[in-house]
């Protein structure tokens, strides 16, 4: 267990239902501090280059689309093994498979518009982070 970094993003179908304050209430009341956060609408380059490794799912073209379908809050969250503690609150993929309290369970309308975003490994936050936040822009 260590302190860590990990990344989220608050997705348009939870920016569009003014949800931003309800998901940030979850992720704090599990110990994460929010260290960045901005709202920004992604541009179509960038939500196809942020979900790259995505480009050969059946769902990719669907995905972006939904990525840039209207605003979305990026973060940074910082706390106890924060990646893994991240990914618990957030729930599974499918909300229907989500764990009672979790923000999927909660919030997340189907299986593409699950309202959050969050790294799966150490090695993903650390790419995606900076895509999207530059040092100074994180207050620990
Ligand atoms: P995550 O790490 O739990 O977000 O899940 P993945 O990395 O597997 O998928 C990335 C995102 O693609 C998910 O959060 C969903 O928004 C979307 N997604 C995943 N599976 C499907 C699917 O079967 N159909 C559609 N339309 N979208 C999906």
């Amino acid at each position: 267990m260590s302190i860590q970094r990990t990344f989220s993003i608050i997705k348009p179908d939870a920016t569009a239902r003014n949800l931003t304050g309800g998901i940030n209430a979850l992720i704090e009341a599990a110990g994460l501090r929010i260290v960045a956060q901005k709202r920004i609408w992604l541009t179509r380059v960038q939500a196809e280059s942020f979900y790259g490794v995505h480009q050969a799912r059946p769902f990719f073209a669907d995905l972006v689309s939904f990525m840039i379908s209207g605003p979305v809050v990026v973060q940074v969250l910082e706390g106890e093994d924060a990646i893994a503690t991240y990914r618990k609150v957030m729930g599974a993929t499918n909300p229907t498979d989500a764990d009672a309290g979790t923000i999927r369970k909660e919030f997340a309308q189907s299986i593409e518009a699950n309202s959050v975003h969050g790294s799966d490994a150490p090695e993903t936050a650390a790419i995606e982070i900076p895509f999207f936040f530059s040092g100074c822009e994180i207050v620990g």
